[in-house]
């Protein structure tokens, strides 16, 4: 574990950083045993097992069944997972060893325990590694893993094999698409201004694939210049909720303008995640102390904004496992988007938890209870 991957972790996650945002668990912000999230799954589970043991043995078999039950009607499909082993032998660009509660393997198994009780069906797993063969590696452990529904792999337009990949990759109807962002020290906004980087993207649309970005001010001008030269290409933003509003008026009057155009676009989707955030007394956001909220309320208002510039038909469910587990509980993140989205009523849910993501993304279905339409 020392070595080459150490190097590249240690200077690469300064940009994961900054970019999946710095709620990211960077410098040890909470900390959080390795096993926290899935313990306290398992905490609910028990004490509802002993609550209905002592009603007698039947109870205990209900209970058994209820503890391990959907507890969501609507089949979800989970946008936004990172799986990867630390254990291998070139180890991993992210997450790095400082992340210590996320820094263990991650597999789909590992998420399918976590996920499933809640009545998860499927997910999409979204690249956490610029190496190339990483792009393999996940299409790898997911070859036997039905849960997993589809791969935003992470390839490097304008790179001179870029199409020969991605035509390798696209064989295996998983690979969806890939993300490319202000990640790994890439500048998407000179990258774009490249023909070849361009042409790439041109690719990726005819291969009716779909592409990761960003969500943030910088990333908005990026995303109405692609979307003008290159309209069949399906974009998902990624934790917009999580996206900072500049202070600045003119700037966030710029932001705010950007996304409504974005809005118009009928083939920008976006990634309802990160909805939790760190802040002060005041509520402004900092990056260590101070406290999560819990409560809807405190979300509503940047998550109304969201609904009201995207719609119904464009917004997607994203746990962003195993990124968010710092911020709160799988059922603590899962329970405020659904909270937030049955006050919109049962076709908005459905929608929200599925079918949005079946539009944006067009992946596979593997097991009999993953929802298709008609
Ligand atoms: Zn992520």
């Amino acid at each position: 574990m020392v070595g080459r991957a150490v190097v590249l972790a240690s200077t690469q996650w300064a940009d994961h950083a900054d970019l999946e945002r710095d709620n990211m668990v960077a410098n040890g912000i909470r900390a959080r045993r390795r096993s926290d999230g899935a313990q306290e799954e398992a905490e609910v589970d028990r004490r509802k097992f002993i609550k209905a043991a002592t009603a007698g043995t039947v109870a205990i078999a209900t209970a058994v069944t209820r503890a391990n039950a959907q507890r969501y009607s609507v089949p979800i499909i989970d946008t936004h997972v990172h799986l990867y082993d630390p254990t291998r032998p070139q180890g991993v660009p992210w997450p790095s060893p400082e992340q210590a509660s996320i820094y263990r393997t991650f597999l789909p198994a590992d998420y399918r325990r976590i996920a499933e009780p809640f009545g998860v069906v499927g997910m999409i797993e979204t690249e956490c590694s610029p190496w190339l063969e990483d792009n393999y590696w996940v299409l790898d452990v997911s070859a036997k893993e039905t849960i997993v529904v589809g791969e935003i792999g992470d390839l490097f337009p304008g790179k001179p094999d870029f199409g020969e990949h991605l035509s390798r990759l696209h064989k295996n109807p998983l690979y969806r698409g890939i993300r490319f962002a202000y990640l790994w020290g890439r500048d998407v906004a000179e990258e774009i201004q490249k023909p070849q980087v361009m042409a790439d993207l041109r690719l990726l649309s005819d291969a009716g694939l779909t592409l990761d970005s960003g969500g943030g001010q910088r990333d908005v001008p990026n995303l109405l210049r692609i979307t003008d030269q290159i309209p069949a290409l399906r974009i998902v933003i990624n934790h917009l909720p999580g996206a900072p509003i500049p202070d600045d008026p003119a700037a966030r009057a710029a932001y705010r303008q950007g996304l409504r155009e974005l809005g118009k676009r009928p083939q920008v989707y976006v990634k309802v995640s990160e909805i939790f955030q760190r802040v002060d007394e005041k509520g402004h956001r900092v990056k260590s102390g101070g406290r999560i909220p819990r409560e809807l309320s405190f979300y509503r208002p940047r998550l109304d904004e969201i609904w009201e510039t995207f719609g119904p038909d464009r917004l997607l469910f994203a746990s962003d496992w195993t990124n968010s587990e710092p911020m709160g509980t799988f059922g603590e993140t899962l329970g405020l988007a659904h909270e937030y989205f049955t006050q919109k009523g049962p076709e908005a849910v459905e929608k929200f938890f599925w079918k949005n993501s079946l539009a944006a993304y067009r992946w596979v279905k593997r097991q009999v209870n993953q929802p298709s339409l008609a």
